[in-house]
């Protein structure tokens, strides 16, 4: 029991810095005391603070707030995000929406899509007749065979995240552990060829069902928490642990904790070749996971390289097909699957989302190039995910994973409470977000996207110029770049109030051994002209850049992320 001592109960709460204990109505004291504990040092002090927004404006007492109090705190909050939102910069999230008059009616509606997307549900004040016209349009542009027919394992499969991709690059990730694991898939397609399975099981290495994952030092810190969520080993935690002198990459040296990249920030793929030739001839299933669009440098790995390269090197040591017994750990059942013994996930969280529109744009004439290719027309992608609220712009975090109906895991259990298999991530599952895909892309032929996608690349363009430009005015680096395609660009950390009101975002980039702080901007459909040109502006003034390098003297050293 935290002891309630006189200052903390008496410490001013709320838009009317009313004492804590003061705060509650009659029937909430109960027998002179107030129910629930008082805080035990003053909130205020606790948290960042918002100076637009002052905390004890929007503090919430047991009373809640009298209309006139609400409506201050909520005026403040809304100045402060329109204001954030007009200079909102630093971030590959579209900040320009425009849902409310046609689906603000909805806000008091309870959509929840819970269980398979493809099976109706008990539950219907559900969204998924709008999922599933999603997820075809999505199976369409990435090329994949639809509509999905949970007959077909070549047709895809796939279903609306209520997280972003970092809920995708789990879900891709769990799918895939189980996969390379040899647990049983949702739909077996038992080839009762015993002595094909027999062979199988004789010709197995000790690690042939332990699967190794890879991606690159570009890669989102979603990667690294979903293989610790899921206990997957990355090739430096086997690396290190099992054959810490065999580094492929610099024998005698200690693994590197993620594939190398190149300077544009896209996996290096003779690195990756090394690496998984290690691991693969020693027999342990390969998992690679492609960023295609980096978060920080925006560059995409070649996806079609890559996966002819693993393919290959998996190919010389058997484990491109291999036939896996449906219950291995009895050893009796003749019957199972072949199924390769590699996987590769594709992130796309802004790319998969706007890059085919920019292939567009291209074969139009409208742009001269686009990225690389990425998605189910390479026949080794196995699963990929997007994030809805980057490129189109939703208002809260969304997105879609996709893979193929013959590469889905049985389901841990069948789930009769909500009437529909229990084949994703989540229990309940956000409705509201097909709903919003479905208006955008309802309002927004593949023409239109092809011209925004257009537009955004001139304006990442056109940001890059002027950044260069004033580069060389200043006559001081500044570090400015653009990897290939990208809608970021790059550049020096300028003043923390500039960072600050443009929402640019931060991260440390080591260049030659030298740890650098970078800020970038993100070119999405919301930003401006004009808006570039008000922040060069402002990076023109004196003292807009700290004078001292900032992390330059630190040569040869790895600051920690
Ligand atoms: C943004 C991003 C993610 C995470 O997506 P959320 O939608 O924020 O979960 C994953 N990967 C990459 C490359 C990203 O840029």
């Amino acid at each position: 029991m935290p002891r309630e001592t006189e200052t903390h109960a008496d410490i001013p709460f709320g838009p009317e810095d009313t004492p804590w204990q003061k705060t509650f109505s009659g029937l909430r004291v109960v027998g002179g005391r107030p129910y629930g504990t008082p805080p035990s040092s003053d909130p205020r002090t606790a948290y960042i603070g918002v100076p637009e927004v002052p905390h004890h404006k929007v503090q919430l007492p047991p009373t809640g707030l009298d209309p006139e109090q609400y409506t201050e705190a909520e005026e403040l909050f809304r100045r402060h995000i329109d204001t954030q939102t007009r200079n909102f910069a630093g971030y590959q999230v579209t900040s320009a929406l425009d849902y409310e008059a046609r689906l603000g009616h909805y806000l008091n509606r309870h959509l929840n899509n819970v269980g398979d997307p493809y099976q109706s549900s008990s539950y219907t004040l559900n969204s998924k007749v709008l999922e599933r016209a999603v997820l075809d349009y999505f199976a369409s542009l990435w090329h994949a065979k639809w509509p999905h027919d949970p007959q077909d394992p070549e047709s895809y499969w796939g279903y609306v995240l209520t997280m972003g991709s970092s809920e995708g690059n789990l879900y891709g990730l769990w799918n895939a552990r189980d996969y390379l694991s040899g647990k049983p898939l949702r739909t077996h397609p038992g080839r009762p060829d015993r002595a094909a399975f027999e062979q199988a099981r004789r010709g197995e290495g000790p690690h042939a069902y332990h699967p190794v994952a890879f991606f690159s030092e570009d890669t989102h810190y979603s990667l690294t928490k979903a293989v610790r969520a899921l206990d997957i080993d990355t090739f430096h935690a086997l690396g290190s642990t099992r054959y810490p002198d065999e580094n492929p990459l610099a024998p005698g040296t200690p693994w590197p904790r993620e594939v190398p990249s190149t300077e544009h920030g896209a996996i290096d793929i003779e690195q990756l070749a090394l690496l998984v030739r290690f691991f693969a001839s020693r027999g342990y299933p390969i998992l690679v996971s492609l960023n295609y669009g980096s978060t920080f440098k925006g560059a995409y790995d070649d996806v079609e390289t890559v996966a002819d390269t693993v393919r290959a090197i998996c190919a010389e040591y058997g484990l491109d097909n291999r036939s896996v017994p449906r219950d291995r750990d009895r050893g009796t059942d003749s019957d199972g699957d072949q199924r390769s013994g590699f996987w590769l996930h594709v992130d796309g969280a802004l790319g998969a989302g706007y890059a085919p529109y920019l292939e567009m744009a291209r074969d139009a004439g409208m742009v001269e190039q686009a990225p690389p290719a990425f998605d189910f027309r390479i026949p080794d992608v196995h699963s990929l995910t997007m994030s809805g609220h980057k490129w189109m712009g939703t208002p809260w975090a969304c997105g879609v994973f996709m893979t193929r109906t013959g590469l889905q895991m049985a389901p841990p259990r069948s789930s009769e409470y909500i009437g529909a298999a229990d084949t994703t991530f989540a229990g309940s599952r956000n409705g509201f977000s097909s709903l919003l895909m479905w208006d955008y892309l309802a309002r927004h032929s593949y023409d239109d996207q092809a011209r925004l996608a257009a537009e955004c690349d001139g304006l990442a363009a056109y940001t890059h110029e002027q950044l260069l430009l004033l580069q060389q005015q200043l006559g001081h680096d500044l570090w400015v770049a653009r990897s290939p395609q990208s809608l970021t660009v790059r550049f020096r950390q300028p003043h923390a109030d500039i960072v600050r009101r443009y929402s640019l975002s931060s991260e440390t980039v080591h260049v030659q051994g030298a740890a650098r702080a970078y800020v970038h901007l993100y070119a999405m459909r919301h930003l401006t002209r004009q808006r570039v040109d008000e922040l060069i502006g402002e990076l023109r003034q004196p003292g807009a850049f700290p004078l001292a390098p900032p992390a330059d003297s630190t040569a040869g050293q790895r600051l920690p992320q």
